[in-house]
């Protein structure tokens, strides 16, 4: 059996990886991921061969780990937060099919969902929705679907990919969607480069997230109608208050 890891490396400083995630790049000949990636795990992968490619061409990469593999040689994709959230696990089982010599195995990460939520208090403690605003491989008919149809159930919302040069203004038409169920001064956060140097947080209302500029490296928490601001926090109560009233009363 040839081993092919699909390893989540967490939001991005190693302290956030998994002990797990470093067995499988300590045991693996070959490293493949994006240049980013590559870099932010540069300590564990000396002596290793690293192959580093270009964003977008997720397909061939696969490919080329898939043949690594059929070589005898053990590698290690890797991928930021989790391999199995909008991650690079599945069409690598794709690829790997037709090949029953190569094992493929995922190796969790946090995703940056959670990541996020932490950063800002705990926005997500109960129901929550995670949508990507991305629209090259979902039409964006079915992300506003998708919006409505949460934003109506009352889940808090996590937003990944918010935004990127040629979509700049999804964040605003997913904002506005939400307005249409939700009131303007629903709490939201975002933070940018999470667990990485410049990490950057920012809460605001619903409204005022409408016009903020955010990009790619962004994820977006969008509160539901319980969620409350507590100093700095963000916190979506449990309601655990609710059935102890109840109780009592
Ligand atoms: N597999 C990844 C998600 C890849 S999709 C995971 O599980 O986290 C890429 C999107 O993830 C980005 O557009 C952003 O919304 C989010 N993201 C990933 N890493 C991030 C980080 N360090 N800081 C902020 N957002 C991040």
């Amino acid at each position: 059996m040839h081993k092919c890891y699909v390893v989540g490396l967490g939001p991005g400083d190693l302290q956030n990886m998994t002990p797990a995630a470093a067995a499988a790049i300590e045991q693996s000949d070959v490293i493949v991921g994006y240049d980013l990636y590559v870099q932010l795990i540069a300590p564990l992968t000396q002596g290793k061969q690293v192959l580093s490619t270009p964003m977008k061409k997720e397909e061939e990469r696969c490919r080329m780990a898939v043949e690594l593999a059929r070589s005898g040689k053990t590698v290690a994709m890797v991928c930021s937060g989790d391999p199995g959230v909008y991650g690079m696990a599945g069409i690598l089982i794709e690829v790997a099919a037709p090949y029953p010599e190569v094992e493929v195995e995922a190796v969790p990460g946090i995703t940056a969902a959670v990541s996020c939520a932490a950063v800002l208090g705990a926005p997500l403690i109960h129901d929550f929705a995670v949508i990507s605003l991305s629209d090259l491989l979902t039409p964006w008919e079915k992300i506003e679907k998708r919006l409505l149809c949460a934003a109506q159930a009352d889940f808090v919302l996590c937003l990944y990919n918010p935004s990127s040069k040629k979509r700049a203004d999804y964040l605003r038409r997913a904002c506005e969607l939400v307005l249409q169920f939700q009131p303007p001064e629903t709490c939201c956060g975002y933070v940018r480069s999470i667990g990485r140097e410049g990490q950057e947080t920012h809460l605001c209302s619903l409204e005022q997230l409408k016009s903020c500029q955010v990009d790619m490296f962004t994820t977006v928490i969008i509160g539901n109608s319980q969620t409350k601001r507590i100093g700095n926090q963000l916190v979506t109560p449990r309601g655990y208050r609710l059935e102890r009233d109840a109780k009592q009363g």
